[in-house]
């Protein structure tokens, strides 16, 4: 796996980032960087620039011809959990018979050192086909199933923030720890990966329910015991679950101010879901800077709710996309984006691809405080890069076709591609998948 990038790549296609954040329902946005049949210059696996194809590059490049594809920066999915690929698309229930029927059960099984091996594998090179070339990732309540995802995240030289689950009630036998084994477990694992290459630790709750409120204040203790340490958990998915979490935690105003008097709110903060949430709730992610992690396609699926993405923005609160699998039903990040758009369209709103490219890219990649390395195609960066089709099949094919303006075409390609799609991946300059056309010259 260790594998080098050669030492000057240029990838020749049509480069679309972002400079800046666009305005919500702005189409014809000065923040995207649009530049059509470019060389992006990649050395060393860091981008150092970009020039129109047109001027001739010397022969000490080498150069991966994709000319007529979309090159992006690679997608960053902000919250998805490695082993349940094992129940994605799994009929008839809402969250929380959704957890006890299907994701517990499965969870169980990665407690096999064996198993936890080859689920981060799967489930890495799955995140790398789908274009999604950095992640923020559950890993089960087992040390090794973290430990595992980080030792395949590093032999792909993978952006991955992951920590084992913390969970110590309201959980069947054998996926359940306990406040002091816990402590430990995320204490050696925060030792052994975090700020090694590109991995980094979360310190990962559940959720409120799943945790005694002594387990909750060893989370909040263990985020402040190292610089760059992150947290992940979920908040406000379900109706059911936000009226759980106010019998369990009656003293609490609310259900995101569980976490905030655990001290679990920072700006290293990523919180999943955040669809049954105040004016109060959504003052604390602000002046926290703290990430919601939006779930579009898990949030249909599962029935939980429509969030309110308009007014999270209006509250200044960052905001990106997530594929929640396995409650989400796919990886691919454009999917996700179509499923944000109709849902923004039961509100009356009108997403954007700029809006929505945006949040998979540069806006992930600055929530996490990573925008110096990840979600644009920026000289400096870590060449972490994807190679798309822009369209495929006939129907997709035609609506390319007659697309005029920029954001026409793009938007269709947001709504009509997937994964399908995807002609090549580059994970810190190196190629990680190629599909037979694309041929380096
Ligand atoms: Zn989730």
């Amino acid at each position: 796996m260790a594998v080098s990038p050669p030492p000057r790549q240029a990838l020749r296609g049509d480069l679309l980032d972002f400079t800046a954040a666009p305005v919500w329902g702005d189409t014809a946005s000065t923040a995207v960087r649009y530049r059509p049949d470019h060389h992006l210059l990649v050395e060393g696996g860091r981008i150092v620039g970009a020039r129109p194809a047109a001027e001739p590059l010397d022969p000490s490049w080498s150069v991966a011809d994709h000319r007529g594809h979309l090159i992006l920066p690679g997608f960053i999915d902000t919250h998805v959990h490695s082993p349940q690929l094992d129940v994605i698309a799994s009929h008839g229930t809402a969250l929380l018979d959704w957890l006890d029927t299907y994701t517990f059960p499965a969870e169980r099984r990665y407690a096999d050192p064996a198993e936890a091996e080859a689920g981060a594998a799967r489930f890495l090179d799955a995140l790398i086909t789908h274009g999604t070339t950095s992640a923020v990732v559950f890993a089960t309540v087992h040390k090794v199933s973290a430990d595992k995802l980080f030792e395949a995240a590093r032999a792909r030289g993978m952006r991955l923030i992951t920590g084992k689950v913390l969970m110590d009630r309201h959980a069947p036998d054998g996926l359940r720890d306990d406040v002091e084994q816990a402590e430990r477990d995320c204490t050696d694992l925060i030792d052994r990966w975090h700020g090694v290459d590109r991995l980094a630790y979360a310190v990962t709750v559940r959720f409120a329910p799943t945790s005694t409120p002594e387990q909750l204040a060893m989370a909040g203790r263990l985020c402040t015991s190292r610089p760059g340490l992150y947290m992940q958990t979920h908040v406000a998915e379900n109706v059911d679950e936000v009226k759980w979490v106010a019998q369990l935690f009656p003293e609490a105003r609310s259900y995101l101010d569980v976490y905030a008097r655990a001290g679990l709110m920072n700006a290293r903060g990523v919180f999943a879901h955040g669809i049954w949430l105040d004016d109060t709730d959504r003052a604390l992610l602000h002046d926290h800077q703290a990430l919601i992690a939006h779930s579009p396609s898990s949030n249909l699926f599962l029935g939980s709710g429509l969030f309110g993405w308009r007014a999270a923005e209006a509250a200044g609160i960052p905001v990106a996309v997530a594929s929640d699998v396995g409650g989400g039903t796919s990886l691919s990040i454009q999917r996700n984006l179509a499923d944000a758009y109709k849902v923004q369209a039961m509100a009356g709103e009108r997403l954007s691809a700029w809006t929505a490219l945006h949040a998979a890219t540069r806006g992930a990649a600055l929530g996490l405080g990573l925008g110096d390395e990840i979600g644009s195609l920026e000289a400096g960066g870590v060449a972490d890069v994807c190679v798309w089709d822009w369209a495929a099949g006939p129907v997709a094919q035609r609506r390319h076709e007659v697309a005029i303006a920029l954001h026409e075409k793009v938007f269709a390609w947001m709504t009509l591609s997937d994964e399908r799609n995807l002609a090549a991946a580059y994970v810190a300059g190196v190629p990680r998948h190629q599909r037979g056309a694309v041929s380096p010259c």
